[in-house]
């Protein structure tokens, strides 16, 4: 879904003033964030994690001294820096343990070792639930009380918030709702994570692919195919094209893939009774935008108002995220305001 981002003037902003880091496989997006989870600038560097972990948190460091100086503001303005990142993690203990798109940067203190490159306290979060709760501070769930963020891209992200709570858990494994079971049966799909039968191996964009080519190889008739055999590789955006070009194969796969969302929040729903389900990521398929995203999204409130509570199924608020890819820098600062208010 296109998402434009926005910043305010500093004359605009409202103190006390946040740094927000966003640590992912590819990129480390960060931004300077006000009180009012509003952004006054942005900035995205490679992780290059080859490079190293100790590099990595020396790099993270000098960013945000330059966003901060970009902002016009000292680092003296800056009371604290969120930092999320994925998992496997110890968050109480701020270590990296062994996250699977950071490779070698394993058993790493990631959170003493960008304070000491930054100079600043800073606070861990795990990626997915600060999306989520970039989302329900300043975004689509701003309203809420209590939301889950379904992130739809090439694996199924999750995060819980409730109150101002991001679930972290006891083992900081909170929120991996990606991984709830939506089949039981030994013929269940495998997921990324080895186990069967997660939502993830049913709903991720890899998920679509796999579905796709097992229909293709079955023998259905689609344009799709028309498509591959020009060159195109198979992705779930040539997937949403076909579909929105009236490709009824390609069609049932998108709608498919809402009611296994559908069935994801109908469990989340029955297990926390959020007001709102919020779907981000790549893979809404061009989000209230497009025909099909609203298509999609209408499939997964078809599929909670069949399978949810009747009460739960009237209530609950589902729709797009907005932030886009700023939910987790935005999120990872909110966290770190929380932590502010929480010790002060
Ligand atoms: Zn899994």
């Amino acid at each position: 879904m296109p998402h434009e981002r926005r910043f305010i003037p500093l004359s605009d902003a409202r103190e006390p003033f946040y740094v927000g880091v966003d640590l992912g496989g590819t990129n480390i997006k960060l931004g300077v964030v006000d009180d009012a989870g509003q952004s006054l600038a942005w900035r995205s560097i490679p992780t290059d994690p080859e490079r190293g972990p100790e590099d990595g948190a020396r790099r993270m460091g000098e960013a945000v001294r330059a966003i901060v100086a970009e902002a016009k503001l000292t680092p003296e303005q800056i009371v604290r820096v969120g930092l999320g990142s994925p998992g496997t993690m110890d968050i109480p203990a701020g270590l990296l343990i062994q996250p699977h798109n950071l490779p070698g940067w394993f058993n790493f203190p990631i959170r003493e070792r960008v304070a000491h490159h930054c100079g600043l306290p800073v606070t861990f979060s795990n990626d997915a639930n600060a999306a989520a709760y970039g989302e329900f501070w300043v975004g689509s769930g701003r309203d809420f009380h209590s939301m889950v963020l379904f992130t739809l891209g090439t694996g199924v992200g999750c995060g819980i918030i409730i109150g101002d709570l991001l679930i972290d858990g006891e083992n900081s494994h909170g929120g991996e709702c990606g991984h709830i079971i939506i089949d039981y049966n030994d013929t269940a799909r495998r997921c990324a994570c080895g186990q069967l039968g997660h939502l993830e191996a049913y709903a991720s964009a890899n998920a679509v692919i796999g579905r796709t080519e097992e229909l293709l190889a079955a023998g259905q008739a689609s344009s799709l195919r028309n498509r591959m055999e020009a060159g195109q590789e198979l992705t779930p955006l040539l997937v949403a094209e076909e579909a929105e070009r009236g490709d009824e194969l390609a069609l049932r796969i998108v709608l498919k893939t809402a009611r296994y969302v559908g069935i994801g929040a109908v469990t989340l729903m029955h297990t926390i009774d959020p007001n709102g389900v919020v779907l981000g990521g790549a893979m809404t398929f061009g989000g209230h935008e497009s025909p099909l995203g609203r298509q999609f999204l209408e499939e997964v409130r078809q599929t909670v108002r069949q399978r949810a509570f009747p009460i739960l199924a009237e209530r609950i608020v589902i729709d797009f995220a907005t932030l886009g890819a700023d939910a987790g820098y935005i999120g990872a600062a909110g966290a770190a305001r929380l932590e502010q208010r929480r010790t002060k």
